[in-house]
């Protein structure tokens, strides 16, 4: 059976606004492990300033802690991080892709659009995150459709099926990643086609001029939203939502159980 775990891999804290997460999935299938987004890295934790340039953290208010990290998590569930073979990627942004270097084995897993959007030289991608040369696995469009919407399997050979589900706009290949829970129904992760889940209620929600300027795409990045409250309103009885920063869609909080 496959096990679904949500864990915290970074925080970030920047005065005055809520402090938000790096939410990924570990995905455990019998001994094989998959990571959805890997949040910060130890590289980061040990290098911030040469890895990520102190603008970037100070502007995102990265916290490093060796727990909010893919591979402290890992263990801390009992499992070998050796064991992550296949890590799907929401989108290159660093916030996503910090803890990619360590598991430089497993396959990478994201959409066709993004990893070219990631080597267009655009200043979003911090191009040090990607030095160890990623094992990429890049999906193309596909006909299938899901709830609507174009879906591409990412075949791992899981009990429960995997696919991106592109969600364009805030990067030009930005997806979700749905997954099947081995109870029924769906997870879809959305990454940041909304930062908090009230956007998804709430039409012109404060953080939406924040979402709009961080967009490659804002049209697409609305529609994308569109989408998701479409989803939400007429499929949260067969779909869990849930996106990659609102802490309080994190099972566990910030999980301070662990020395920081
Ligand atoms: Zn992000």
């Amino acid at each position: 059976m496959t096990k679904i775990h949500h864990i915290n891999c970074g925080t970030l804290e920047v005065d005055g606004y809520p402090t938000v997460v790096c939410h990924c999935l570990l995905i455990q299938d019998h001994s094989v492990l998959a990571l959805v987004d890997t949040g910060i890295g130890l590289n980061d934790i040990r290098n911030p300033v040469e890895r990520l340039g102190q603008s970037l953290i100070e502007q995102a208010g990265f916290r490093f802690r060796e727990h909010d990290t893919a591979v402290k998590r890992t263990e801390s569930l009992g499992l070998n991080p050796a064991d992550v073979k296949h890590i799907i990627l929401t989108h290159c942004d660093p916030d996503h892709v910090g803890g990619l270097a360590d598991f430089p084995n497993a396959e990478v897993h994201l959409s066709e659009e993004e990893l070219n959007h990631s080597k267009s030289g655009n200043p979003r991608y911090v191009m040090t995150m990607f030095e160890h040369g990623p094992k990429w696995r890049t999906h193309a469009p596909s006909s299938r459709t899901w709830f609507g919407l174009e879906a591409r399997p990412i075949s791992l050979n899981f009990e429960s099926e995997i696919l991106l589900i592109p969600l364009f706009g805030h990067t030009l290949g930005h997806c979700g990643v749905a997954v099947r829970k081995p109870d029924g129904g769906w997870l879809l992760h959305v990454g940041d086609a909304y930062y908090l889940r009230a956007e998804l209620t709430e039409e012109h929600h404060p953080v939406s001029a924040f979402a709009a300027m961080r967009a490659d795409d804002d049209t697409r990045r609305l529609r994308s939203l569109k989408e998701l409250r479409r989803l939400h309103y007429e499929h949260s009885d067969e779909i869990e939502l849930f996106g990659y920063h609102d802490l309080s869609e994190l099972p566990n909080g910030l999980d301070r159980k662990m020395p920081s």
